[in-house]
């Protein structure tokens, strides 16, 4: 097997990327170029299929466009819109919790550094890096369940941890490539590099790939 090669790797990935469906959070950020839409839908996505989340968030920014709008909207109603998503009750709790910090702590925006983003109801480092990355173009790393599994399975890292994870690709990854590389991951996770039974032998990084931890594989 050569050697992990990182460029040739996010070179594969961004082909891969171009011809499958975007990431939900990315698709927002393209969309709406608005840091509120993008925190709110990342919030939505936790434990939730992108599908789920793209039909949710389309049903809430329908009534909601800001912070003003969330503060007004009743527990209920938001609750009936974001319904399908995981965890909607909690979801809800942290949403008609979040105009009054954003106002209180951060003059009604939303901030971009991670100390800060974690100061919101509901966002935790996941959350905070990608709405960082995404929403705000600084760099981050989310480091989710697809990027913990995905790098280790390279053996780009060995972790047990999505933190360890993050902590070793800030070490690892050149920063260039900080950005992109939730983005890129997460899509190569739900096509290709499956949780269960990833779809090696069409894989376009095989050769680098350590397949430390794949028993079963197609
Ligand atoms: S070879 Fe298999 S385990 Fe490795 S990245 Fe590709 S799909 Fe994932």
């Amino acid at each position: 097997m050569p050697r992990f090669n990182i460029d040739a790797v996010m070179k594969a990935l961004a082909e891969h990327f171009d011809r499958v469906k975007t990431p939900i959070v990315d698709l927002i950020q393209v969309q709406t170029k608005d840091p509120f839409k993008v925190l709110v839908a990342t919030i939505l996505s936790a434990r939730t299929k992108d599908e789920t989340t793209a039909k949710a968030s389309a049903a809430l920014f329908a009534e909601v466009s800001g912070p003003e709008d969330l503060a007004k909207i009743s527990a209920a109603r938001l609750n009936s819109l974001i319904g399908q998503v995981g965890f909607h009750n909690e979801k809800t709790k942290h949403l008609k919790q979040l105009p009054a910090v954003l106002r209180e702590r951060f003059g009604g925006r939303v901030p971009s550094e991670i100390d800060e983003l974690l100061e919101l109801p509901g966002v935790g480092r996941k959350t905070a890096n990608l709405v960082r990355a995404v929403a705000f173009s600084l760099p981050a790393i989310c480091v989710d369940v697809h990027v913990h599994r995905i790098s280790n399975r390279w053996g780009y890292v060995n972790t047990k941890t999505p933190f360890d994870t993050e902590m070793a690709l800030r070490k690892a990854l050149p920063e260039r490539y900080w950005l992109t590389y939730n983005s890129h991951v997460v899509a190569f996770g739900q096509n290709l590099c499956t949780p269960r039974k990833p779809r090696c032998s069409e894989c376009p990084v095989f050769k680098y790939c350590a397949r430390a931890g794949v028993e079963n594989f197609a």
